[in-house]
């Protein structure tokens, strides 16, 4: 993927809005390759528009495509083994745009990302801010690649501190779990989603998606070192069958349970009719009388 970023760098204006689009809508649903437009659906469409960045400042998906600002990811490599990654070796510098923020607050959340981020094993892009304060958007959003050795397929657009909570949940549960009651490895995951300017469930009226805060991802599948992909709609039935694993016990019951533990919302298949393919995690702001919510 990345190759084809980077092959689509040289392209014009144009190419850059219809990509941002097409990445825009892509990102928001399952199917992946990200080429073509998915059909609307209730995650992808929103009814009203919702405010977005300036159209002069692509947003980090769009950079994501065709960005001159940002570096290209480096490529996860599935399967590496040996000493980890360090951020350190990784980082790209921030980009130079400060976005719709104050300086002041960039820069503030940029050092508290550098710091929390530090000694992790992560693949990752600073990028530019995205949106302007009380609305969509995050004054120092990155680009993940890989969480904990785990590819993030395709790169998904977050908070540092969501991608704090994520590389403990996969260090200290998805990865336990999948050993002990799959007999793999997980090494990679389908992100279905991630930044996207839009309400909850893309209704029409009231409150923003954490996915309009960086602060959310959707997982739709889990890939295992022993070449099978276990999706969330499937379980880990299909998975046990093709491979000839073991079962003990339910892989994706276990995850999802252990979700709770690492972010503020968890919802999948059976929570309503919006999550029937994919785990929502998210880092919704808990303030007081605001639970978790997990189902
Ligand atoms: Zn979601």
């Amino acid at each position: 993927m990345v190759n084809e970023l980077q092959g689509r760098k040289s392209l014009g204006g144009l190419i850059l809005l219809a990509a941002f689009l097409a990445v825009t809508t892509a990102y928001a649903s399952a199917p992946i390759p990200r080429s073509k437009p998915a059909p609307p659906s209730a995650e992808t469409s929103p009814a009203v528009p919702l405010p977005r960045a300036k159209p002069a400042a692509p947003s980090p998906e769009a950079s994501l495509v065709s960005a001159p600002e940002n570096a290209p990811l480096p490529r996860a490599k599935p399967g590496r083994a040996g000493k980890p990654a360090t951020t350190a070796a990784l980082r790209k510098a921030w980009p130079q745009s400060m976005g719709d923020w104050p300086k002041a607050e960039v820069l503030a959340a940029r050092a508290a990302c550098e710091k929390m981020l530090a000694g992790l094993d992560l693949i990752w892009r600073p990028d530019q801010p995205i949106g302007e304060p009380g609305g969509c958007g995050t004054p120092a959003p990155i680009a993940i690649a890989e969480v904990a050795q785990i590819r993030i397929d395709p790169p998904a657009t977050v908070t540092c501190d969501f991608a704090v909570a994520l590389n403990a949940w996969f260090t200290q549960s998805v990865q336990p779990e999948a050993r002990k009651r799959v007999g793999a490895s997980v090494i990679g995951v389908r992100n279905a989603s991630s930044y996207a300017c839009r309400r909850r469930n893309n209704a029409s009226t009231g409150k923003l998606s954490e996915h309009a805060r960086a602060n959310a991802l959707d997982i739709a599948a889990f890939d295992f070192s022993k070449s099978a992909q276990v999706t969330v709609a499937g379980g880990a039935s299909g998975l046990l069958q093709k491979i000839g694993l073991s079962a003990k016990g339910n892989f994706m019951k276990a995850l999802r349970k252990s979700a709770c533990s690492y972010f503020n919302t968890v919802l999948g298949p059976g929570a309503d009719r919006y999550h029937g393919d994919h785990f929502h995690v998210d880092l919704m702001k808990l303030r007081p009388g605001r639970f978790k919510m997990c189902r």
